[in-house]
C-alpha cells in the first residue's frame, strides 16, 4: 500500500487519560480510537495487526484439530438462566429486551450456548470434540481502562471441549496448554502458566497464562526455586512457625480504652501475629464472621472460591452491631453461637491470642482459637506477602504484577449437565461429557505485545503480527531516479508475498523516519539519491535502529529472507 493513500493518523501527544504504554502508542500511531470509554474502534493499521493476532490463533487452533465456528453474541436469556448464570453474572452481563418484551443478553462466553449444539452428539465415538470461534465478547466492566486492556466490548478467541471422561479432558486441556505456550511464542509473548482462581467459570481446575507488565492488573506469585507460579488469589505460602505466648484455663478480659486498631493494640503489647482479627460480612444474606491472623490481609476471591457464594459484602456498623453488640475495633468470635465462623488455616492450634470481648474498649487476652471459639469451616482465607517462603521448596517468594492473556479451565459437567447434554458410552449407558473452556482476548493480547516491545520512538512489532513487514520510505518523491527505484522494490516485494508498505508523501524525512518507528514496522528501507548514485539502498532494522547499505540489487532477496526468518520465530 501507498502511505499517500492510506488512513494513518499519527498523533503527536497521547490523550492525557492514557497511563498505559499501549493506550498511548496505540493511539498516538493511529491504531485505534476510542468511541466511549471501554469501545474502540480498530483503524486499518491497528485491524491489520488484530487480524493477525486472530490468524496466529486460529492456524495454532487448526493444528490441535478445533474446528471453527462462528455463534451469535446476543443470546436468548433462557440458556442462561438453565445454568444459573442469569442470577450469578450479575451486573457483569450486558442485558436488554426486545420489542416482544424477550430477555436477552449479549455474550460474555458461549459455555451454554456451545453445550446447546452439543445435545446434536449422540455417541461416545463422536467425541472428543475441540471447538472454536473468534467474537465479539461483552462485559459491563465498572472501571474500563489501559485501552484495549480493560475493555466492555472485545474479540476473544473462546474454545470448548467436550470428551466422555476426566482423562480425555486431560488431553484435551493439555492439547490447549501446549497450543497456547506456542500462540504465544509466535506473539513473542514471555507467557507464563500459572496457577489460577476458575472464578464464576467454576470447575476443577485452570491455568492463566500470565505476562508480567507494570500495565497488568493481576498479581502472580511466583518462586525462583522450584518454579511454582500462582496467581495471588490462589497462591499459598510457608509460614514461620510462631511460638504461642502462655495463656490460661480461659480468655481474660483487659481493658483498652481507645483502642481499635491492629496497629494501636500492637503497640500497647500485643504483635500482629498474636492477635486474632475478626471480619464480619454478608454472604449471602447471612451475617458471617472471617477470622485472620492480625497481620495477614483477607483475600475474598479465595472465599469465593471456596464457598461458592454469590453475594460476599461487609457488614455495615449497624448489622454488626446487631450481630455482636459492639462496633469494629473490639469485635471477637470467642463464645459467638448462631453465626456462621471460618477461620483461616494459619489460626488453627494457634494460643494465647488476643481478640475483641464484643464490648467497646474491652479485648480478650490468652486465647486457644480451637478451645475457645465454635469455628465452623478452616479455609486458606490469607493474601500471601511477597518474601514469604515457598509452600514446595522454602525460597522466597517474588509478586510480580501480569497481565492475564489466556485462561484455560477444566470445568467439568457443569454446562454440560445445564444444557442436558448426554451421549452413549461403549456399553449403551447414557453419560454426561465433561467440558472444558478456553479464552485468548484479541485486543488484550495486541496490548500485551505493545506494553512489552516499544522504545521511545514507538511501538516494535515482532514480525508476526506487524501491520506491515517493510516500509520503503523514499527520500526525495520529486526525485523520479528514487521513486523508479521505490516501485520496482514494491512490485517485486508485493510479488513475493511480503506485506509492504511504500511511503511516497511528500515531506521532510525525518518526519517520515519517525512515523516508520511510531508505527513499528520491523524493517526499513531508505531510498534516497546519494545512495543511489552507487546503487546503494539503506536497510534498518526496527529492534536495533543500526543502518546497512545494502546494493539495490540485492536487498528484495534480503528482505525476503528477513520477513520469511521473522514470520517463523516461535514456531
Ligand atoms: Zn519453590
Amino acid at each position: 500500500m501507498r502511505w499517500s493513500s492510506l488512513f494513518i493518523p499519527t498523533l503527536r501527544d497521547a490523550p492525557a487519560e492514557a497511563e498505559a504504554v499501549s493506550h498511548r502508542l496505540l493511539v498516538r500511531g493511529g491504531f485505534m480510537r476510542q468511541l466511549q470509554s471501554g469501545h474502540y474502534s480498530m483503524l486499518p493499521l491497528g485491524w491489520r495487526v488484530h487480524q493477525k493476532v486472530g490468524e496466529v490463533i486460529r492456524q495454532e487452533m487448526d493444528a490441535i484439530g478445533a474446528q471453527e465456528f462462528l455463534l451469535p453474541a446476543m443470546h436468548p436469556a433462557s440458556v442462561w438462566q438453565a445454568s444459573g448464570r442469569w442470577e450469578s453474572m450479575g451486573d457483569e452481563m450486558f442485558r436488554l429486551t426486545d420489542r416482544k418484551g424477550a430477555d436477552l443478553a449479549l455474550g460474555m462466553t458461549h459455555e451454554e450456548v456451545f453445550a446447546g449444539i452439543a445435545n446434536e452428539l449422540n455417541s461416545y465415538r463422536d467425541l472428543p470434540q475441540l471447538w472454536y470461534q473468534i467474537q465479539w465478547k461483552f462485559r459491563d466492566e465498572p472501571r474500563p481502562k489501559s485501552g484495549l486492556l480493560r475493555v466492555r466490548e472485545f474479540a476473544m478467541k473462546d474454545s470448548y471441549s467436550f470428551d466422555l471422561d476426566d482423562a480425555g479432558l486431560d488431553v484435551s486441556f493439555d492439547a490447549h496448554h501446549d497450543a497456547y505456550q506456542r500462540i504465544f511464542r509466535r506473539l513473542d509473548l514471555d507467557a507464563l502458566p500459572v496457577e489460577a482462581s476458575s472464578g464464576a467459570m467454576g470447575g476443577s481446575a485452570s491455568i492463566e497464562f500470565m505476562v508480567e507488565s507494570s500495565a497488568g492488573e493481576d498479581d502472580v506469585a511466583i518462586c525462583g526455586g522450584c518454579g511454582y507460579s500462582a496467581n495471588v488469589e490462589r497462591a499459598t505460602s510457608a509460614l514461620p512457625k510462631v511460638e504461642d505466648r502462655p495463656g490460661g484455663d480461659a480468655p481474660e478480659r483487659f481493658a483498652t480504652p481507645g483502642i481499635r486498631t491492629i496497629a494501636a493494640l500492637s503497640e500497647a503489647g500485643h504483635p500482629p501475629e498474636h492477635q486474632v482479627k475478626t471480619l464480619v460480612y454478608r454472604v449471602d444474606g447471612a451475617i458471617t464472621l472471617i477470622l485472620l491472623r492480625g497481620d495477614h490481609p483477607f483475600l475474598e476471591q479465595k472465599f469465593v472460591d471456596a464457598t461458592g457464594a454469590v453475594e460476599v459484602v461487609p457488614a455495615d456498623g449497624d448489622e454488626i452491631r446487631a450481630a455482636l453488640g459492639a462496633s469494629p475495633g473490639s469485635l471477637g468470635a470467642v463464645g459467638v453461637t448462631g453465626l456462621t465462623i471460618y477461620a483461616d488455616e494459619s489460626l488453627r492450634s494457634r494460643s494465647g491470642m488476643t481478640t475483641g470481648a464484643n464490648e467497646d474498649d474491652v479485648h480478650l487476652e490468652g486465647v486457644d482459637v480451637e478451645r475457645d471459639v465454635a469455628v465452623d469451616h478452616w479455609l486458606d482465607l490469607r493474601s500471601i506477602l511477597a518474601g514469604e517462603a515457598c509452600a514446595s521448596c522454602g525460597v522466597a517468594l517474588r509478586i510480580a504484577r501480569c497481565i492475564e492473556a489466556g485462561h484455560i479451565f477444566k470445568l467439568g459437567r457443569r454446562y454440560s449437565e445445564a444444557m442436558d447434554v448426554t451421549v452413549l458410552d461403549a456399553d449403551g449407558v447414557n453419560r454426561v461429557p465433561t467440558m472444558g473452556s478456553y479464552g485468548i482476548g484479541v485486543g488484550r493480547a495486541m496490548a500485551a505485545v505493545a506494553e512489552t516491545h516499544h522504545d521511545e520512538n514507538g511501538l516494535v512489532w515482532p514480525m508476526s503480527i506487524a501491520p506491515y513487514e517493510v516500509v520503503l520510505t523514499v527520500v526525495k518523491v520529486d526525485h523520479e531516479e528514487s521513486m523508479g527505484c521505490a516501485e520496482r522494490l514494491y512490485d517485486e516485494l508485493r510479488a513475493a508475498g511480503v506485506d509492504v508498505l511504500l511511503d511516497d508523501r511528500a515531506g521532510r524525512p525525518g518526519v517520515k523516519f519517525a512515523d516508520a518507528e511510531l508505527i513499528g514496522i520491523p524493517l526499513r528501507v531508505t531510498i534516497g539519491p546519494r545512495g543511489l548514485e552507487n546503487s546503494i539502498v539503506e536497510l534498518t532494522a526496527r529492534t536495533d535502529g543500526e543502518r546497512h547499505d545494502v546494493p539495490v540489487d540485492d536487498v528484495v532477496a534480503r528482505l525476503v529472507d528477513l520477513v520469511v526468518t521473522g514470520r517463523s520465530a516461535g514456531r
